[in-house]
């Protein structure tokens, strides 16, 4: 089975606009989601707009504030204070990655934590990471929505985790470990990865390496969800390809996520309902 991310994320969207509607004929009021840009960094550009785009498509309140490269952190953090006192404001992201003269961990923890849409603030960490309510960082939640559509109980099965990222690895692992998995976490310095994608259920492949895991590593039946981007130049432009070599891969997994249409927009939507969720806790 190849997992198509696109129409899993029409779906959870399609549910969040309905619920939105609702809230907006009933209470008379709609989430707002505050995205941050800083610079002119041409990938963030793309992924802001999209998730502005998205944003819209589900009836969410969302803003685009764009600063200059030369904005001091002082700065920052005071806009971020306002947006943590405004009570149209729901949500608010950061764009990642900042300039240098700023520190993203202390503009992270600026964030009120009921409002942090990305799950990055040390209080969500936590939360997760004790097995309670939190806002979830919108890939790995994405991933593990995914793998549950497929497969709804995960007890007792192998989940091999590649990259300890902590946008990526380490809160699928947690999410993973909660459903009663065997998690084991892989990095650069781990010893035969290859031996221990051998035995994995589960492979959630975060490293940032084109076509790093190979066919002959996956154990037949498993399910393979693949979060790299990367961009290989080609004769006439370029492609991008997952962490996954798709091909040989395809052919052993029960279920793969492909690159691109797979992990990228179930992303993106789960921004959306981790804003509507901050709406609620609100
Ligand atoms: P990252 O912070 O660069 O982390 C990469 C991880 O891979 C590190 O933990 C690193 O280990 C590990 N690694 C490197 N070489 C390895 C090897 N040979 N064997 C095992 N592990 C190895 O990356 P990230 O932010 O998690 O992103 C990973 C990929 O996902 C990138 O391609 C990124 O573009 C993509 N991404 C996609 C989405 C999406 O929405 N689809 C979202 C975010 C990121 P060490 O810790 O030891 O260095």
């Amino acid at each position: 089975m190849i997992i198509n991310g696109k129409k899993f994320a029409q779906n959870l969207k399609n549910n969040i606009k309905r619920e939105i509607k609702f809230l907006k004929i009933k209470k008379k009021i709609v989430p707002g989601l505050t995205v941050i840009l800083i610079g002119n960094n041409t990938p963030s550009e793309i992924y802001v707009r999209n998730k502005e785009i998205s944003a819209q498509e589900v009836g969410i309140n969302s803003k685009v504030l764009r600063f200059k490269n030369s904005i001091t952190e002082k700065k920052l953090i005071s806009i971020i204070h306002n947006l943590n006192n405004d009570k149209k404001v729901h949500g608010i992201l950061v764009q990642l990655p900042l300039p240098q003269h700023i520190n993203g961990s202390k503009i992270v923890e600026e964030i009120n934590p009921n409002k942090d849409v990305d799950g990055f603030h040390p209080i969500n960490v936590g939360n997760l990471s004790s097995g309670k309510d939190s806002l979830v960082p919108c890939t790995p939640l994405g991933c593990y929505l995914m793998i549950k559509s497929i497969k709804k109980d995960l007890t007792g099965l192998n989940a091999l985790i590649i990259g300890r990222s902590n946008l990526n690895g380490k809160p699928m692992a947690q999410l993973l470990l909660k459903e009663n998995c065997t998690v084991t976490i892989s990095h650069s310095k781990t010893r035969n990865l290859k031996e221990l994608c051998k035995k994995a259920d589960i492979v959630f492949a975060a490293v940032g390496k084109p076509n790093f895991v190979k066919g002959n590593w996956v154990k037949k039946g498993s399910i393979v969800i693949d979060v790299g981007i990367n961009r290989i130049n080609q004769k006439n432009g370029y492609k991008i390809v997952g962490d996954v070599d798709f091909k040989s891969v395809v052919k052993k997994a029960k279920a793969i996520t492909p690159v691109p249409g797979g992990v990228g927009p179930v992303t993106i939507a789960c921004l959306l309902s981790n804003t509507l969720k901050a709406f609620k806790n609100n």
